[in-house]
């Protein structure tokens, strides 16, 4: 016998890897530079250079076995250390290496997080457009998933759609700012708001709402918006973060789970992310990047490039009459369908070889995401065939 839900997740492959797919067969027959697929989340800017020139020195000075080895179940202490220096640092914060969690990244982070907190028939609520894997993460804990729609002009949090969508069954909200796929960056008033409005109705049923937020885009914003550091503004916030973006290593699965002191249960908390870690066979995330991690905190790939892809295709694709939500951070530009089928809008783009995701999957149908985290070229090159798919909706 089988799990039924899990081979239901693996036939149904998302959306966005049908794409790249697509894509991947296409350029077998047309040729690899006449397709532009803006499919994937896959950085493109490569890491500072210290990345790979701490890899290489790990190899060369270190012969020892235990390199390759098991770490603490919890992470390596030194890379922990080194973290939570760094964000005490940056952030004016005082965690310790006891409050972290080294993962494979921010899937697990928010699998990890997720296990750790529900129990069947809770509630978690969660902003449209969000990353759809949560889905999947929430569900397969028993937990109900509760979308709340963002203010359909800006996308940032809509505090009355907010606070129908929040009930006593509601055990977290996950905020994911920069949001994959919008690129919008909530701002200060919002977390404030959101903040406040969470406490109160926390004390309203007597438990807490833990905040989760989701963070693999924190530092990739551009001209001179800032990204407010969540725990400041709640104290419920458990932090999900990534290396996958900030430091282009999403094949090397790094990342960590951060449970501050001032967390409602945080022994508990911590002790349950540890819990969930074991139970999803999760322990010990890859020891090689956990040292490379404790000598690269602090560096992120270069802005200025991203800037310069996000710049070129948000002018260009506005200039040719395209409905675009102009992104603060992360990679992707968030475009709105001419037609009512964001699907038919992706189907017509293949015309021209254009991969483009309809967003139903995000929660937001009506919209396509861009992922331009690809060569600048591509995206000058791509320019001809968004005029002809603008041209055929214009005619
Ligand atoms: N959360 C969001 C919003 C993402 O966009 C992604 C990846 O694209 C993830 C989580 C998963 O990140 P990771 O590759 O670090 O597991």
């Amino acid at each position: 016998m089988i799990n039924n839900t899990m081979k239901n997740y693996g036939n149904n492959r998302s959306v966005i890897r049908d794409l790249f797919e697509f894509g991947n067969q296409r350029k077998a027959v047309v040729g690899a530079d006449n397709v532009f697929d803006f499919s994937l989340g896959n950085p493109n800017v490569p890491a500072p250079a210290k990345v790979n020139e701490t890899i290489s020195e790990l190899l060369d000075s270190r012969n020892d076995i235990y390199l390759h080895g098991y770490t603490s179940a919890q992470g390596d202490a030194a890379c922990r250390e080194a973290v939570v220096n760094d964000l005490n640092k940056r952030f004016g914060t005082a965690f310790r290496k006891e409050n972290l969690y080294m993962t494979c990244g921010a899937a697990a982070s928010l699998k990890i997080v997720l296990t750790a907190l529900y129990t069947p028939g809770d509630e978690v609520v969660v902003f449209t457009p969000y990353f759809p894997e949560y889905r999947v993460f929430i569900e397969t804990t028993g937990a109900y998933v509760r979308e709340c729609a963002c203010d359909p002009d800006t996308f940032q949090i809509d505090f009355e759609a907010l606070e129908s969508a929040v009930n006593f069954q509601t055990k977290s909200v996950i905020v994911n700012s920069p949001n994959n796929p919008s690129g919008v960056v909530y701002t200060e008033e919002s977390i404030q708001r959101l903040g406040a409005f969470l406490q109160e109705r926390a004390e309203a049923y007597g438990h807490p709402i833990y905040l989760i937020t989701d963070e693999p885009y924190r530092e990739l914003v551009y001209d001179d918006i800032k990204v407010p550091f969540v725990t400041k503004y709640y104290t419920d916030t458990i932090v999900c973060y990534s290396y996958s973006k900030s430091l282009a290593l999403p094949g090397e699965r790094i990342g960590y789970v951060l449970v501050p002191d001032d967390v409602t249960d945080s022994t508990d908390v911590y002790a349950a992310v540890c819990g969930a870690g074991r139970a999803l066979g999760y322990v010990c995330a890859p020891s090689l990047m956990q040292h490379v991690i404790e000598k690269c905190t602090g560096l992120v790939s270069d802005l200025d490039e991203y800037k310069e892809k996000r710049d070129l295709i948000y002018n260009a694709l506005t200039d040719m009459g395209f409905t675009c939500i102009h992104p603060d951070g992360a990679f992707y530009l968030f475009v709105k369908s001419p037609v009512k089928d964001a699907g038919a809008f992706s189907e017509k783009a293949k015309e021209f070889d254009l991969l483009l995701v309809p967003a139903d999957s995000f929660g937001t149908p009506g919209y396509v995401r861009i992922a331009y985290c690809v060569a600048t070229d591509m995206i000058r090159r791509s320019l001809p065939a968004f005029e002809k798919l603008a041209a055929f909706y214009n005619k």
